[in-house]
């Protein structure tokens, strides 16, 4: 017989339901998530939420994926990939988090797909230059990957380290996929779970996963709707579909999200990112970027678990990010 969300322990009917208003249907969806995440969706302790998360994993039947000591063990094994600026990566403790996924946002232009290419060719490297050894799965909503920018970021890095690297090899290790809608861009996290389980034994899994950007088909096919919430759901429902992707194979999330200079002024901040809470729940790390002087951005840490908030100025030339 099928289990309930109140057939777990520490689950009433109030708490099952306000788990499956904020789209935690099934066991499976609560064995996947963050304590942090469900504790703020069902208004309850993180303790209390991760004996709820530990008996979902029991509970369900994941492939035999997780218990609770496993859960501990996976994050001894919390990995950061370097983004090329110091100060960016002091702002994050070390780079950006494995198990976890960061949210950039801000306007058109101020540098997120530049990031995210980044962050595609540092992944590769090994971890003693800052990456870790793994390969990149982009999703591409925007038509914005350019494999000559990888190149160019790829000869940039190898002059940095002063060692000979190979812009192919970086290139075959880059999955690309394009997004035509929302409802593809969701299925998408399937497939590259798919992918991921095909590398995982490889000398290159997966260890960062890109949506870039997260939610440009998500405003776009809700525009004049009306209705915010339908949006707010599936948005909330791709986000935990990265989340387990982050967790299962301990592979960085990057997600871009673009704001615009003034949309509604008049109802706010204009600099106020699609998604509104959702994202802020969900996002571990969420980063404002904007253009300074040059060819200088500045990026600002809004929201960490464990950091305290910061900027740092970065660079973005022909070799990609740099001080
Ligand atoms: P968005 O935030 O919209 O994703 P991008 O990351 O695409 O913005 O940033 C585009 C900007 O990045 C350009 O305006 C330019 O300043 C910079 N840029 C892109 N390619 C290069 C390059 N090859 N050399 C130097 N700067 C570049
Ligand atoms: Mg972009």
């Amino acid at each position: 017989t099928e289990i309930l969300l109140e057939d777990l322990p520490g689950v009433g009917p109030a708490t099952a339901e306000k788990l499956r208003e904020a789209g935690f249907n099934t066991i499976e969806a609560v064995a996947v998530a963050s304590p942090a995440e469900l504790g703020a969706t069902a208004e309850i302790g993180e303790a209390t939420a991760a004996k709820i998360i530990n008996a979902a994993r029991q509970a369900a039947d994941i492939g035999g994926f997780e218990t609770g000591d496993m859960v501990f063990e996976r994050r001894q094994h919390i990995g950061k990939i370097k983004t090329s600026c110091t100060e960016f990566d002091e702002m994050m403790g070390g780079g950006i988090e494995s198990q976890s996924i960061t949210e950039i946002y801000g306007e058109f232009g101020s540098g997120k797909t530049q990031v995210a290419h980044q962050l595609a060719v540092n992944v590769q490297l090994d971890q003693e230059q800052g990456g870790l050894g793994g390969s990149v799965i982009i999703i591409d909503t925007e038509n914005t990957f350019r494999p000559d920018r990888i190149q160019q970021m790829v000869e940039g890095k190898a002059n940095e380290l002063g060692i000979e690297l190979d812009y192919e090899e970086f290139l075959k290790n880059i999955h690309v996929a394009r997004a035509f809608n929302s409802n593809h861009q969701i299925l998408l996290v399937d497939s590259a779970m798919d992918l991921a389980n095909e590398l995982k034994d490889s000398d290159k899994p997966v260890r960062l996963l890109i949506v870039d950007s997260l939610t440009a088909h998500f405003r776009a096919e809700y525009i004049g709707r009306g209705t915010l919430a339908d949006r707010q759901q599936k948005l909330n429902k791709h986000l935990h579909g990265l989340q387990r992707f982050a967790n299962l194979n301990n592979a960085a999330v990057l997600v871009t999200n673009q704001v615009m200079s003034k949309p509604d002024a008049f109802f706010g901040d204009p600099t106020k990112p699609i998604g509104g809470h959702i994202l802020g729940h969900t996002a571990t790390f969420r980063l404002y970027i904007r253009k300074s002087k040059g060819d200088k951005r500045i990026v600002k840490l809004i929201d960490s678990p464990n950091l305290p908030e910061g900027e740092a100025v970065l660079a973005v030339t022909r070799d990609g990010i740099v001080d």
